[in-house]
């Protein structure tokens, strides 16, 4: 990916209001902008001065905090200039514009989304697994996803996984070394303990992808999709689930018809609540919204990890239940959860049957409810370690996996009797090349594009 050093700028806080807004510009030199913006003051590097920021004809826009970070001690490594106003949408879009105008003439442009850290990485300030937990704490639903999205920002995923790729390249010296002399070749791997120091790589690599993918669920959390008839107890479950646990509910935008996700969290793991109250026959009777909404609610189904289906324990299902179970996707775990048992006198219990899990509780008198969350965790595969997590991305996931089979073909060859060395150390390099991806080192152009080109405009 080429370095474009041009000077960007871009508003660096979120749209709406609030008390500080920032506008954030940053390039190789930025002194003839701050020059044009300010020619009667010095900006001291890392000192906070209070000043008016003037528009071309010398009237203010705005008053505020001028913060000058001097390449290469800044967020992307270049020079940065922050300027701190009130948090308004139409002032802050004046300021930007007055910035853009005193450095059109030096080639200042509107930063693209994701630009910022984009140079970071590129000026080496982040590595790129650093760079995606940036998106992932500013994205974080939960507290322990912004927790372990934290912890992958401070470098802490990208050390082990430095250190995988440390132990592999150790180990390709020693067998690339041999290579060359090959009369040692046959007791290469008994000297040099080549089979323990492999299996040795395997096992943290093995604990390293058990910790990611912990993190991981962190960040994808669990599509879970609620359905029943009106009235058996939907709300009052979720109610229940969300618990002392603080419930966020994010509302998918648009409009009230559009709604059709809420999320809760389970011991951190965020549950997308997929409602199918909405959900009824396609037929003539619907007008071209409705439909709309409806198709894209099965949309959403299609994509749950699992179904919940809620009935009544003393009134047993009904004919629309059964029409509306026989359209879920094939393979998505169920679980059958029966709800009033305070009324029907069953007691809390989970009952597995070939069809789906049954769960009997009461929402209303919080029977049972544990159980429910217990299934909940064991379907999204929560492992309760007490370890640190780092918040990993799917691509990080399928690397580790890669890297993880690399090895243990390698360890095929190892065992071997030929003792094939050559391609022992093509499985290494090959490995090696799947570990680097995840910081970065070993990444091609077109997936750094794909991943920045996710974050917002200003970060
Ligand atoms: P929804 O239409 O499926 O969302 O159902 P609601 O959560 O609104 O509940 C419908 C009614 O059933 C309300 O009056 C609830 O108080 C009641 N209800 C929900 N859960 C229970 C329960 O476990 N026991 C009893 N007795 N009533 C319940």
């Amino acid at each position: 990916m080429k370095l474009d050093t041009s000077p960007i700028a871009a508003i660096a806080t979120a749209p709406g209001r609030g008390g500080i807004g920032v506008v954030r510009a940053s390039g190789k030199s930025l002194a003839p902008l701050i020059q044009s913006l300010f020619p009667d003051v010095t900006l001291a590097p890392r000192h906070a001065t209070y000043i008016p920021f003037a528009s071309n004809d010398g009237s203010v826009i705005d008053q505020g905090l001028a913060l000058y970070f001097k390449a290469p001690h800044s967020y992307t490594g270049e020079d940065v200039l922050e300027l701190q106003g009130h948090g308004g949408p139409v002032v802050l879009q004046m300021l930007l514009a007055r910035v853009l105008e005193a450095g059109r003439e030096h080639g200042l442009r509107l930063a693209e989304p994701g630009e910022f850290t984009r140079r970071a990485y590129l000026n080496d300030k982040l590595d790129l697994a650093q760079a995606e937990a940036v998106a992932d704490l500013i994205d974080a639903s939960t507290e322990a996803a912004a927790k372990s999205a934290s912890q992958s920002l401070s470098g802490a995923f990208s050390q082990v996984v430095h250190r995988l790729v440390e132990q592999t390249i150790n180990l390709r010296m020693l067998v690339e070394a041999t290579l060359d002399f090959p009369e040692e070749e046959i007791d290469f791997l008994e000297k040099s303990n080549a089979r323990g120091q492999l299996a040795g790589i395997i096992d943290s690599l093995e604990h390293v992808f058990r910790q990611a993918a912990q993190g991981a669920l962190l960040r994808e959390g669990l599509n879970v999709v609620l359905v029943g008839q009106p009235n058996v107890g939907k709300s009052s479950l979720l109610n229940a689930l969300a618990g002392a646990e603080v419930a966020i509910v994010t509302p998918i935008a648009g409009t009230t018809r559009d709604k059709v996700s809420e999320t809760i969290q389970i011991e951190g793991i965020p549950l997308n609540i997929i409602d199918t109250a909405g959900i009824r026959a396609i037929d003539e009777g619907i007008d071209v919204v409705e439909r709309i909404g409806i198709e894209r609610t099965w949309g959403e189904v299609g994509k749950a990890d699992v179904i919940l289906h809620l009935l009544d324990a003393n009134l047993g299902p009904s004919a629309a239940d059964e029409t509306i179970v026989a359209a879920f996707p094939i393979g998505v775990p169920v679980v059958r959860i029966w709800n009033k048992i305070d009324l029907s006198g069953h007691r809390p219990v989970v009952e597995g049957a070939a069809d789906a899990t049954h769960i009997y509780l009461s929402a209303n008198e919080m029977l049972g409810i544990d159980l429910l969350r217990a299934e909940l965790l064991r379907i999204a595969g929560w492992q309760q370690t007490g370890e640190s997590l780092y918040l990993a991305r799917e691509r990080h996931l399928i690397a580790l996996r890669a890297a993880r089979q690399h090895l243990d073909v390698a360890a095929q060859h190892a065992a071997q009797d030929d003792q094939s060395l050559d391609l022992f150390a093509e499985e290494l390099r090959l490995a090696q090349d799947q570990l680097s991806s995840i910081t970065g080192a070993f990444t091609p152009d077109d997936l750094l594009g794909v991943i920045f080109s996710r974050f917002c405009i200003g970060k």
